[in-house]
């Protein structure tokens, strides 16, 4: 009989609806919070990337909670966002009408995966019950100078049409238009000043069960470096220049400064205002990351700096190669031991100074070690020993100090889109700066706003136009909305209490539930997301209302599924496999297991069909199985193999090995004889039911248990049960038999099948076994055997745990 895969997934989806079985509840148990993150809405819907890591952290949440754990396995929506905005402005539509619907699709292809969320738990960014904290947050880091306001040179994407931060941009373009090229503005905009968390950010990495390349990126982003602050003299004002190269400071010729600094325009001459003026026009935007790549080109200001060892004066020039928010924004430039400065200084005619002896200065700068020379009282000194004496006479004379420096930037968080959170602020001519009193949250964002033309929020004059909260006058709201990314910086603390309308949450039971056990997502987040995620908790703990400053204590990155050819799927390379068509075909558990047992889950794979018709083939083999199995007696090489299995499995999924897991359940599976008792076959479906809850649920049900088999234990692995000797003749009569059928294969028409063994693996080959799993009569000879039949001298090939095979 043919099994209906559907019939058999919408009733236990439904039963475990009806019967709110996935609902968690605190308790006295120990909890373990598993963690998906929430996905953007689109109008799409369900990808394969999703079935995939949805089914990696269901397998993971029904495993834990089959051990004994009070599981927190919540899922919502990062409903907010500009694809959403454009989407809708593209069909038409508002994007909360969009939003919405795309939402009520995307629940019901999870719920078709067989997902064990508690959906009692959802949250969705964009609603108001939710965004209203987003706004708490950021007046409790307004109170405490977190949340600041400053004209700032800003990444801007001409396409989104919107600032990013810097975490936004990659190589210069934005990171959602490939081909676009960010252009710097200056703007007033809100930060978050996330590099006051900077050394506990760094620090708190120590105490994660992280792998360990996402470290490295994380420290890389944060950019930790050690120098000296000098202070020059700019037109009597002082500047501190940052430098990891004080060694080399009676050799500094030239300072350059940013091409977007604030006070550029402070220091050009009035000679020079024409030149400098044509070269801003003709250089565009500059971003840390491509400052590499640039050629690089500036322009005299007419200004000159004074070196405070020597007093020495030299010119200020302007170029695009320096990052206004690195530092200062102006660098002294060493051109004899820099080789940026080097091409610089001869592009340009610029003097050269020698001052560490070692190079050929003609060619290009010298930046090895060396003595110091034309330094004054530092000649003869090795250049390493030389940093520390100069910083410390600099810092004598107080004019330079020792600093650490940061790459890590505080956080842009404006946008000049709609779908987002309204930033809490209004702006009176009187008050200036007054933040929207607490008691009056959330400021909802107006539904009635017109697309198209600059920020649609300031098309709606009565949510721009207010009265100041202070003096009552007229005052103008704020109309930039907040980034989404930080709607995702607290989202799992939500979950934990999701229903309070009084408090951000309940800290009872956030610090209960969270931190989360094992957050499963993308590589692409470990710089963005999971940096502000971190900062967020930081600064929450701060508030008071967590004891815990790490959100995520493990975290697993998911590879990608790629197309059957081997590329990303999309819609232009025809590559797209969707899961609901894969679904209605092959049924969710066999989707799933496919998903899982490819490869591990964390390197990238491709979409195969046969393999993915060989997981329904599994799946149909066990359903036979269990059609015809007599329920009766189990023997002791069946106990050892399945109290093996449940070890092994559980230790595997335990190391999200579970493409391993899922080999041994198909050697279990392969091996489970035509009787056995209930206990081995209820065993044998819970360690199964991870990976294919539904068919679990029915073949559980068919036993006669009444309750689900999603609640029930882990089966306990009795130890004394496994016999090595039976799992290490599972183990060469598997392979031998896997060998033998490869042949067959090969070469048709042969039906008598010799193996030849070495004497003292007589004991592994038992010849009962091997026919009863071959189908076939075989007949085994020791390579000693005098009498054996082997006229092509094959036993000569035998090799340890390789038995050589002969066939007529
Ligand atoms: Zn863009
Ligand atoms: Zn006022």
């Amino acid at each position: 009989m043919e099994t209906n895969f559907k019939r058999i997934e919408s009733k236990w989806q439904k039963k475990w609806e009806d019967k709110k079985i996935f609902q968690s509840k605190e308790s006295k148990k120990k909890k373990f919070y598993v963690l998906d993150m929430f996905p953007y809405p689109s109008g799409e819907g369900l990808h394969m990337g999703h079935s995939f890591v949805y089914s990696l952290g269901d397998i993971f949440a029904r495993f834990k909670r089959m051990k004994g754990f009070n599981v927190l396995y919540p899922m919502g929506y990062d409903s907010f966002g500009l694809p959403a905005e454009n989407a809708a402005i593209k069909n038409k539509s508002h994007p909360k009408k969009f939003t919405e619907e795309a939402i009520v699709n995307f629940i019901k292809q999870q719920k078709s995966l067989g997902l064990s969320y508690d959906w009692s738990r959802m949250v969705k960014s964009s609603d108001p019950k939710y965004y209203k904290w987003d706004q708490w947050i950021f007046l409790k880091m307004y109170e405490k100078g977190i949340a600041y306001r400053k004209k700032a040179p800003v990444n801007w994407c001409p396409k989104c049409n919107t600032v990013l931060a810097n975490e936004q941009v990659h190589n210069g373009k934005c990171w959602r238009h490939e081909n676009t090229e960010v252009e710097i503005k200056h703007l007033e905009q809100w930060f978050l000043k996330i590099t006051n968390y900077v050394e506990d950010l760094l620090k708190g990495l120590d105490k994660l069960d992280w792998t360990e390349r996402a470290k490295i990126m994380q420290r890389n982003w944060i950019g930790k470096s050690y120098g000296t602050e000098i202070d020059f003299e700019v037109n009597g004002k002082k500047w501190p220049i940052f430098t990891t190269r004080p060694d080399t400071i009676f050799g500094v010729t030239f300072m350059v400064i940013s091409s977007q600094h604030n006070e550029l325009m402070d220091l050009i001459t009035k000679e020079q205002k024409n030149e400098v003026e044509r070269f801003l026009k003709k250089i565009k935007s500059t971003s840390e990351k491509d400052v590499g790549n640039l050629e690089k080109e500036g322009v005299f200001t007419g200004t000159y700096a004074r070196n405070p060892i020597n007093g020495e004066e030299v010119p200020v020039w302007v170029g695009n190669f320096v990052v206004a928010d690195y530092g200062s924004g102006m660098v002294m430039a060493v051109p004899a031991h820099d080789q940026r400065d080097f091409e610089f200084a001869k592009k340009y005619n610029l003097n050269i100074k020698e001052v560490i002896k070692g190079g050929n200065i003609k060619e290009r700068a010298y930046t090895g070690e060396g003595v110091l020379i034309n330094s004054e009282k530092f000649n003869n000194i090795n250049n390493d020993k030389a940093k520390e004496e100069i910083t410390k006479d600099l810092a004598k004379k107080k004019v330079g100090k020792k600093v650490v420096q940061y790459k890590l930037r505080d956080w842009l968080i404006s946008r000049q889109r709609y779908w987002g959170t309204p930033i809490p602020i209004i702006y009176c001519n009187k008050c200036g700066i007054v933040p929207v009193p607490e008691k009056e949250l959330p400021v909802k964002l107006p539904e009635d706003v017109k697309f198209g033309k600059g920020n649609p929020l300031e098309t709606n004059k009565d949510f721009v136009n207010v009265k100041c909260p202070k003096c009552k006058g007229k005052a103008r709201r704020e109309t930039d909305t907040m980034d989404t990314f930080v709607n995702s910086s607290w989202y799992y603390l939500r979950y934990t209490d999701p229903k309070n309308d009084k408090r951000i949450f309940n800290p009872k039971k956030a610090n209960y539930w969270a931190p989360i056990d094992q957050y499963i997502g993308g590589p692409e987040h470990i710089t963005c997301h999971l940096i502000y995620i971190r900062f967020y908790t930081k600064f929450l703990k701060e508030l008071g209302l967590l004891k815990f400053d790490e959100p995520a204590l493990r975290y697993f990155t998911q590879g990608i599924v790629k197309g059957a050819d081997g590329e990303k799927m999309s819609k232009s390379k025809g590559n797209v496999v969707e899961p609901l068509d894969t679904i209605k075909k092959y049924g969710a558990d066999s989707l799933r297991l496919f998903l899982v047992s490819v490869a591990n889950p964390d390197t990238d794979f491709s979409w195969n069909d046969k393999a993915m018709q060989g997981g329904l083939r599994f799946i149909k083999k066990i359903i036979e199985y269990f059609d015809k199995v007599r329920v009766g007696k189990s023997d002791a090489r069946t106990e050892s193999k399945i109290n093996k299995s449940i070890l092994e499995i559980g230790e595997y999924i335990e190391d999200f090995k579970y493409n391993l897991a899922v080999i041994k359940l198909r050697e279990l599976f392969d091996v489970l004889p035509e009787e056995t008792s209930k206990k081995v076959l209820e065993d044998s479906l819970k360690i199964l039911h991870p990976f294919c809850p539904h068919i679990t649920e029915e073949l559980w049900e068919r036993l006669g248990n009444k309750k689900f088999i999603s609640l029930e234990k882990w089966p306990k692995a009795d130890k004394k049960k496994i016999k090595e000797l039976f799992e290490k003749q599972d183990l060469v009569i598997s392979k031998l038999i896997s060998d033998v059928n490869q042949i067959l294969k090969l070469v048709k028409g042969k039906n008598k099948i010799y193996i030849y063994i070495l004497p003292n693996e007589k004991e592994l080959y038992d010849i009962g076994l091997i026919n009863k799993r071959l189908g076939k009569q075989i007949n085994i000879f020791t390579v000693n055997d005098k009498s054996k039949y082997d006229p092509s001298n094959m036993s000569k090939k035998t090799k340890p745990g390789r038995p050589a095979i002969y066939l007529e």
